[in-house]
């Protein structure tokens, strides 16, 4: 079947997690890889939550190349789309649906350059193993994690063996925001620390406030400790400021020199207040602290003995956890507010592999001289589990997209151009060609 034939096919099927409902999409990938010849088998930690994983055969001596890509999407607001979500409809020279870009597409892609390989190789030069896990968008506990724990083999983890070298999702490339496109390898990610915050006072009447109160100590701590942390440029984010400021002009080129040069913390500290203009870049130079929930009482004129949040902290990825909560810890004690860890979900950051230079290279003639750039992330992929294991894992995906588009990920109308996943489809084959046949 056609690439495009099979992400329509993969967003009819409706994956929304929770529940995650993963198996006919499972299906469709596994007849399509079933159909070139690999041998494929499904692993699942329970019912109706299939992982995915097909073999192409090759030498055991290297590492194996995992294409990793998950099965299930996000939740929709269906009636602020302008398709049906769930319809694989095909408009304005797009293919519309939850998971076009997140990440059934690439899945698609990922099928298409193992099937080219099969069909245009007399053989693979290494193993390649194409796994497409459940349960992504709730953490991997199903998905990812599991299948790491329980079948490491499966994935190319084997005694003796390198580790694989993984392919999974990070960052798209990126057009209309600097003069030229911007084509990010995702070598890390911020960990993610998850935390609750207990605060305490005197319960009593809310017409006779008492002096301590739960509520109150609770919004002190979060004011003073919710936000950004001191700036500082990390290494794989300095190398990123050094290739921008080598292609940018004007003031831009000023600013990307600062934050590559010696002295880039410094910089960084003295623009982080203009540079917060961007979300993303703002929070890829300090750690963040984002309160997400907030509980306390339960009737108009009582005032409540306890008060929660939770707080969504995500750390550079050489911050340490453990002095960062104490950090917090001294904090919320001035007001007598508890620090609790929920989880912390980190990997480390992945080195200059050989892969790295396919992709690069690959990434080239993925539109009129992109800038090819080291990036973290902010947010968290299942590659986590693969790098804690010892593997180097790539967040890279083969689509130029504006913002207009990269904002209907986990937003509404997420689409794909057709132009641009046929440029995707051919990128993944040329990447998976150089680097295994
Ligand atoms: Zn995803």
């Amino acid at each position: 079947m056609p690439a495009t034939g099979l992400l329509r096919d993969l967003i009819r099927a409706n994956t929304t997690n929770p529940p995650g409902n993963e198996t006919p999409a499972v299906e469709l990938l596994r007849a399509e890889l079933d159909g070139a010849g690999l041998e494929t088998k499904i692993l699942a930690s329970e019912e109706g939550r299939p992982n995915l994983v097909a073999r192409l055969p090759g030498p055991r001596d290297r590492p194996a190349l995992v294409l990793l890509s998950h099965t299930d999407v996000v939740g929709v607001e269906a009636d602020s789309w302008s398709h049906d979500p769930f319809g694989g409809e095909i408009a304005d020279g797009a293919l519309w649906g939850r998971g076009a870009l997140d990440m059934k597409g690439i899945a698609a892609m990922h099928v298409a350059a193992v099937v080219n390989l099969v069909r245009t190789a007399d053989s693979a030069s290494r193993e390649v193993i194409f796994c497409a896990v459940a349960d992504e968008e709730t953490g991997g506990a199903l998905g990812a994690e599991w299948l790491l724990a329980e079948h490491p083999n499966a994935v190319g983890f084997e005694d003796g063996r390198p580790a694989p070298e993984v392919l999974g999702e990070g960052a798209f490339g990126l057009s209309g925001i600097l003069d030229r496109d911007v084509m990010p390898i995702v070598l890390g990610e911020k960990q993610a620390l998850w935390i609750d915050l207990i605060a305490r006072g005197e319960p009593g009447h809310g017409s006779m406030p008492p002096a301590s109160q739960a509520p109150v100590n609770l919004a002190e701590v979060l004011a003073r400790v919710s936000g950004f942390g001191t700036p500082r440029v990390h290494p794989v984010m300095r190398e990123q400021f050094k290739c921008l400021a080598s292609v940018a002009s004007g003031p831009r080129k000023a600013v990307f020199s600062g934050l590559a040069s010696r002295s880039a913390s410094v910089v960084a500290r003295a623009l982080h207040k203009p540079l917060r203009s961007s979300a993303t870049i703002a929070a890829l130079l300090a750690d963040t602290i984002t309160p997400t929930t907030l509980s306390a009482g339960y009737k108009h004129n009582v005032v409540p003995g306890e008060a929660r949040a939770s707080l969504d902290c995500r750390l550079l990825p050489d911050t340490d956890p453990e002095r960062f909560l104490a950090g917090l810890r001294k904090k919320a004690a001035r007001r007598g507010v508890d620090v609790q860890k929920r989880a912390l979900h980190d990997g480390p950051v992945t080195g200059s592999g050989p892969l790295n230079a396919v992709l690069a290279r690959v990434s080239e003639g993925l539109s009129e001289d992109p800038v090819i750039v080291p990036s973290l992330t902010t947010g968290m992929t299942d590659l986590r589990y693969f790098r804690r294991a010892g593997a180097a894992g790539y967040g890279w995906v083969p689509l130029v997209l504006s913002p207009e588009l990269l904002a209907t990920i986990h937003g509404h109308d997420e689409r794909i151009p057709i132009d641009a996943f046929g440029r995707g489809v051919e990128a993944m084959s040329e990447v998976v060609r150089r680097a295994a046949s």
